[in-house]
């Protein structure tokens, strides 16, 4: 069955952004060198390079979880560990594969519940062992944004990274929605990484409205050494690599990964702004980038899932909503309709 109505369970429901897609198109022509030998991922990686001013080692695996796994295990050994917060994706959602990828650097959560990291948090868990009996710190991981739709500013993340470099741990982002946190900020892609401190992005594709794809950037290439052997045993060495790497020029030349970011966190704020008043609905968390997360009772989301509404409740039981590059403002606005309906009409007693 094919779903017409447009949903804002995840920013994955989305398709493929035309930029994207005309770069594949224009890609599907003739024949060219394979496992990343052609023009396309040459002509992409300039681009990365062009985009962050500085001359990254770039490489484009299929998903996050391999970009993250990967990324993390090449600043690991198997005994080091890696610090994240308690909602990090690497954490909750990539079922053991930095572990596995990095045979066995533990993932250490910092205490404090949020999403975001604080150099305190950093700090207490680098600090306390230093005995051989626990697996040695070595890299922090954040995500920006966060899960919970959060943006670390530049601020923060410069403390973070001083942070680090005081205590020798290295700093990773998972930037799985680094388009809609660099939309947020209206900052470069340079100041929020390497100029900050960021040694390795996973620079999120997917999300951003490729139909498969994240990037990986090295801002000092000696940590990308046999990287690319790295990706080959993984498994995410593309055969076919243009179209892998194709679509990211169309998307980073036209600006549309800026658009794309900018348009879906519009859609989040269009939504919290006609919400906010709503009685017995109370937003989560503060809305920064694309996401929305509503406190509801039971009752509310079984009304709205009842109205067609899709939507998942696993990050601390509220509603998540997430906004893509072609989330459409009617429909955004048909569910904050939806949503007033339910909470003061006489559908559901409160
Ligand atoms: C979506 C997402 C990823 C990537 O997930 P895959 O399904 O492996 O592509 C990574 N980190 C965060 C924070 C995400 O939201």
């Amino acid at each position: 069955m094919i779903e017409n109505q447009q949903q804002f369970a995840s920013d994955n429901y989305a398709g493929i952004c035309p930029e994207a897609w005309a770069s594949m198109a224009e890609a599907n022509q003739g024949h060219v060198p394979a496992y990343g030998e052609d023009p396309w991922t040459t002509r992409a990686s300039d681009a990365f390079r062009r985009l962050f001013g500085t001359a990254c080692e770039v490489f484009f695996v299929f998903n996050g979880t391999a970009a993250n796994s990967l990324a993390l295990a090449a600043l690991c050994q198997s005994y080091h560990s890696v610090i994240c917060a308690a909602v990090a994706h690497v954490e909750t959602d990539e079922c053991g594969a930095p572990e596995f990828f990095s045979n066995g650097s533990k993932l250490l959560v910092a205490p404090g519940g949020g999403s975001k990291l604080t150099p305190a948090a950093i700090r207490a868990i680098a600090t306390s062992r230093s005995d051989i009996h626990y697996p040695k710190p070595r890299v922090v991981t954040i995500t920006q944004p966060t899960e919970t739709g959060q943006v670390y500013d530049l601020e923060e993340l410069r403390a973070l990274s001083a942070t680090c470099r005081e205590l020798g741990l290295r700093l990773h982002m998972d930037g799985a929605r680094f388009a809609n946190a660099c939309a947020s900020l209206g900052c470069s892609p340079a100041e929020m990484t390497w100029q900050a401190g960021v040694e390795v992005l996973c620079f999120g594709g997917t999300k951003n409205g490729l139909a498969v794809g994240e990037a990986i950037l090295f801002f000092d290439p000696a940590l990308a050494e046999d990287f690319d052997y790295r990706c080959k045993q993984a498994g995410q060495l593309a055969s076919k690599m243009r179209f892998l790497s194709a679509p990211w020029t169309g998307m980073l030349d036209s600006g549309a990964w800026l658009r794309n970011g900018a348009h879906a966190n519009a859609c989040a704020r269009r939504l919290a702004a006609q919400i906010e008043d709503l009685p017995g609905v109370t937003l989560m968390f503060p809305v920064q980038a694309n996401a929305v997360f509503l406190q509801m009772a039971p009752a509310v989301q079984e009304a709205l899932r009842g109205r067609g509404w899709r939507f998942y409740t696993f990050i601390g039981g509220g509603a998540r909503f997430m906004f893509a590059w072609d989330s459409r403002p009617d429909r955004v606005d048909e569910l904050a309709r939806d949503l007033r309906e339910i909470v003061t009409g006489a559908a559901v007693p409160l």
